[in-house]
């Protein structure tokens, strides 16, 4: 088995994934994972890496199939024995005049932004070693998202004691909300991707206190976060940082020092934490 360090980049073949892909090689002290759901274009994103003089790994990873995250998790298992940073950044987002009824936006948007992260985390979150860091992609679109939902809703969302099924349970009566037009008269916010983040930042929160509950002594770190708006096939080129500052803060987060205790179970934009 191999003791040198290992990080892993969830959806990191273009965009602010593969920034903070190629910030980790600059700056982490072991392997860094390079992941796609399509080989080629993983391949292809290793090989641009190679020709600036970095060496990252490939491992094949689609958040949407439970296969090819298992398929992942024993492979880090039988190689690594665990894992040491995993940033989970994968993510999809329906253009804003996509004619796509709103209903199928909201499924297939929850499905990879919550629950293909949450099915990761499912799977590597116990593989993670001691002074490990976790960081969760979301976006400052779940803080507007909700403030836009109903009282009852952000009580629930903001509750320090929510379980990760109750969390499932309300991702999934959003996705039904829509199916039978109700959403908005049940206090759901019009965005599906505002949905899916408000999902991803308060898995964050709900994975925090379960790591402080049963592996305190383990001291690792776990956060959400904003990039900010970077200029990506996703966000557009009007967009104001460049892909590598959108990495800036998600790179901050998972080279976080061993002696640091915090931030945890934050949401955290230009390396400062937020209020949820
Ligand atoms: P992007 O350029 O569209 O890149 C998204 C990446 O995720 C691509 O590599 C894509 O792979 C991958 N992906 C999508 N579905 C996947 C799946 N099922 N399994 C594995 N990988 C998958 O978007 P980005 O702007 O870099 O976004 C990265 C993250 O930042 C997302 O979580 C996004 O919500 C968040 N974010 C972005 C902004 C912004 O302004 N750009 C702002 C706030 C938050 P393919 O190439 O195969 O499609």
């Amino acid at each position: 088995m191999c003791s040198v360090p290992v990080a892993v980049v969830t959806g990191s073949n273009k965009g602010i994934g593969f920034a903070i892909v190629r910030a980790l090689c600059k700056q982490f002290p072991g392997d860094v994972y390079l992941t796609a759901r399509d080989p080629g274009r993983g391949q292809e994103a290793v090989a641009k890496l190679q020709e600036e003089g970095l060496r990252a790994l490939f491992h094949q990873l689609d958040i949407d199939d439970l296969q090819s995250i298992r398929a992942l998790r024993d492979f880090l298992k039988e190689k690594y024995g665990g894992l040491n940073v995993l940033v989970n950044n994968a993510g999809i987002a329906f253009k804003v005049h996509d004619t796509t009824p709103f209903v199928i936006q909201a499924e297939v948007t929850l499905k990879t932004n919550f629950f293909g992260t949450r099915n990761v985390c499912t799977e590597l979150l116990p593989l993670m070693k001691p002074y490990g860091k976790v960081v969760n992609v979301s976006s400052m679109v779940s803080s507007s998202a909700l403030g836009n939902c109903s009282q009852e809703l952000q009580k629930k969302f903001r509750s320090d004691t929510i379980t990760e099924e109750e969390l499932v349970e309300l991702m999934t009566k959003f996705v039904e909300d829509t199916k039978k037009s109700v959403h908005e008269k049940e206090g759901w916010p019009n965005t599906a991707y505002g949905v899916s983040k408000i999902g991803v930042t308060v898995l964050s929160r709900i994975q925090a206190r379960m790591l402080n509950e049963k592996r305190k002594g383990d001291h690792i770190l776990l956060n959400a976060c904003c990039p900010g708006w970077v200029r990506t096939d996703m966000a557009g080129p009007k967009a104001t940082k460049s892909p590598d500052e959108g990495a800036e803060t998600p790179v901050y987060l998972a080279l976080l020092p061993s002696d640091a205790d915090g931030p945890h179970g934050q949401f955290v934009s230009n390396k400062t934490v937020q209020t949820w």
